[in-house]
């Protein structure tokens, strides 16, 4: 529920309030703002129904949050969240490009790969440590080790750093070295694993799991957001469909279905979304048209040589081009490049 007080609620009308509201066991949310001070009560409704808070002095009107999710909706929020990675803004206005090998490898391939990244334009780099694989088989990451090895690329370029988190155990670990928490698609729906997240400060790159709807993905969101933790990013990397030929299908009505339910940012990740290096530039500039405030694209110094998602993954020289042609569109779209 929102609750708008009147022009004249003081601050000590408000904590008054917030108050009932935390005494019935409900989350209050305080939002000031320049004409009118705007509350938030989420929890039980039928809890909320007993307050009777419409009778209150210094309350104006209630505005019921309709969607089930309630932190992340733009009815609670209409302004859009900006959020910042260790400097680089991911949000309107920009257009920031996050890119990296699948993997990190070695320190030389990690460290040259930044080195690409930052010359072409992009702004953040990614790389996992740990490897959730369809195959126990497959190369898992260097875990510890591939930490590590950001942190000398970060020292090396100054680019922040997202990798991977899959086990709640490894918090404090990823924390040493990453500047953005990325939970990927296979873990989207790992509660416990959202919740913990939501008790930092550190932004997280939350991407769409591969069956799951659009609710699903603002539902995940909001587990992050509930529990005190503002910075999240939500990516688009392609669902699972009856379609062959591509590893996914991208789905572009993400983006603007997404931008018009939160106020979040919503980065579009084209390479898992396709699976072919080829389709990676025509995608991105697709996202960019779909109103995305970024991308987040594999690019690896040596794609045949990959330890992970090598056909899908750039050759450095094609990621400037890309970068070269997205410069462009984003010009013609009023988007910066931060
Ligand atoms: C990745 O980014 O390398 C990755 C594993 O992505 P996803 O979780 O979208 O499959
Ligand atoms: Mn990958």
């Amino acid at each position: 529920m929102i609750i708008i007080l009147k022009k004249e609620a003081t601050k000590a009308n408000a904590d008054e309030l917030l108050g009932i509201i935390e005494a019935q066991g409900l989350k209050p949310l305080y939002m000031p703002g320049s004409e009118r001070t705007v509350l938030g009560a989420l929890g039980d409704e039928r809890v909320l129904a007993t307050l009777n808070l419409e009778a209150h002095p210094y309350v104006d009107r209630l505005l019921p949050i309709l969607a089930p999710y309630k932190m992340v909706s733009r009815e609670l929020q209409a302004h859009d969240t900006v959020v910042d990675v260790d400097g680089v803004p991911i949000g309107p206005g920009h257009f920031t490009v996050i890119a990296g090998p699948c993997s990190v490898e070695s320190e030389e391939q990690i460290v040259e790969s930044a080195r690409r990244v930052k010359a072409a334009g992009g702004k953040i780099l990614r790389g996992g440590a740990y490897k959730p694989r369809s195959s126990p088989y497959a190369f898992q990451g260097l875990e510890e080790e591939g930490l590590r090895l950001l942190s000398i690329a970060k020292e090396e370029t100054g680019l922040p750093i997202v990798t991977e988190i899959i086990d709640v155990h490894d918090i404090d670990v990823v924390s040493k070295h990453a500047d953005m928490f990325q939970v990927g698609a296979r873990n989207m729906q790992n509660f416990r694993l959202l919740r913990e997240l939501g008790k930092s400060r550190k932004p997280v790159f939350l991407k769409r799991g591969m069956s799951a709807g659009y609710n699903d993905l603002l539902m995940s969101a909001e587990y992050i957001l509930s529990e005190g933790n503002p910075n999240v990013v939500l990516c688009e990397r392609g669902v699972k469909t009856f379609i062959t030929g591509t590893r996914n299908t991208l789905d572009l009505n993400a983006v603007p279905y997404l931008k018009s339910k939160t106020h979040l940012p919503v980065v579009v990740d084209p390479s898992h979304g396709t699976g072919i290096r080829e389709m990676v530039l025509p995608m991105s500039k697709a996202a960019l048209a779909a109103g995305a405030d970024g991308l987040m694209v594999e690019m690896h110094p040596h794609p045949d040589q990959a330890l992970s998602d090598g056909m899908q993954s750039l050759f450095p020289e094609q990621f400037e081009k890309l970068m070269e042609v997205i410069r462009r569109y984003a010009e013609l779209e009023g988007r910066v490049l931060p």
